[in-house]
């Protein structure tokens, strides 16, 4: 069994109804990896704590908004995952999946986003980094459905059935950016069939995909998961 640390730092309206987002999608995932058989599941190792310094402010179109640089998050996954493996020798993992609910930006060109809505990945010395904003995956109107809730203490039957339909919507979304970024690290390319590795243009594409794997990239997938343990 391959095990890959898992992450998530930053802040939302409602902590709880991130939590909860959060552990679904991982335990979502592990359920897919069980079901299909696939040697491999999410390791969850605590939040992730970022000093506020490492915040930076970034003006765009749609006025100024809070900003993790990559490279710092890059630093901290590395040395996170280092800690965690001398901590649990025994266990397969030299990967760590982070989801962050602020963007992701860098100065350094080379770690620009290579697609529009999916992570980025590093690797430093044999490690794997992942990284994965949930902010292009959240569907529009939910932040402010969960403010009123919050502010209001309350929401009528209407508004409560659409925070359940965004909620999914979000879940079902991260979660093939998961699986995506999963394939990714394991030396699968985008691919043109119905497949989660099937890279999208729009999130609109993205709502299309099945999560799921297409056979030639779960054969793929088998075979890298099956060198590691030889
Ligand atoms: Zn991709
Ligand atoms: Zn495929």
């Amino acid at each position: 069994m391959e095990f890959i640390a898992f992450t998530y730092v930053g802040n939302f309206v409602d902590r709880k109804v991130i939590d909860g987002v959060v552990f679904n999608v991982f335990d979502e995932a592990n359920r897919f990896f069980d079901e299909r058989d696939l040697p491999l599941r999410f390791l969850y190792i605590g939040r992730l704590k970022l000093e506020p310094g490492y915040l930076i402010n970034l003006t765009t179109a749609d006025g100024k908004v809070m900003v993790y640089p990559l490279e710092a998050l890059v630093e901290l996954l590395y040395s996170r995952l280092l800690r965690e493996m001398e901590g649990q020798q025994g266990i397969r993992m030299n990967k760590i999946f982070a989801l962050t609910t602020f963007p992701l930006v860098s100065r350094n060109r080379y770690f620009d986003f290579y697609e529009k809505f999916l992570g980025i990945h590093e690797t430093l010395l044999g490690l794997r980094m992942m990284m994965l904003s949930m902010k292009p995956f959240e569907p529009e109107g939910l932040s402010k459905l969960l403010t009123t809730a919050k502010s209001s203490g309350n929401l009528d039957a209407d508004a409560k059935r659409l925070v359940k339909l965004k909620l999914r919507l979000f879940k079902d979304r991260l979660l093939k950016g998961v699986l995506h970024e999963v394939g990714h690290s394991f030396g699968l390319d985008h691919c043109h069939n119905r497949c989660v590795m099937n890279s999208p243009a729009s999130m609109e594409e993205w709502d299309l995909r099945v999560p799921d794997y297409c056979d030639d990239c779960m054969a793929k997938l088998r075979a890298a998961l099956k060198e590691g343990e030889d």
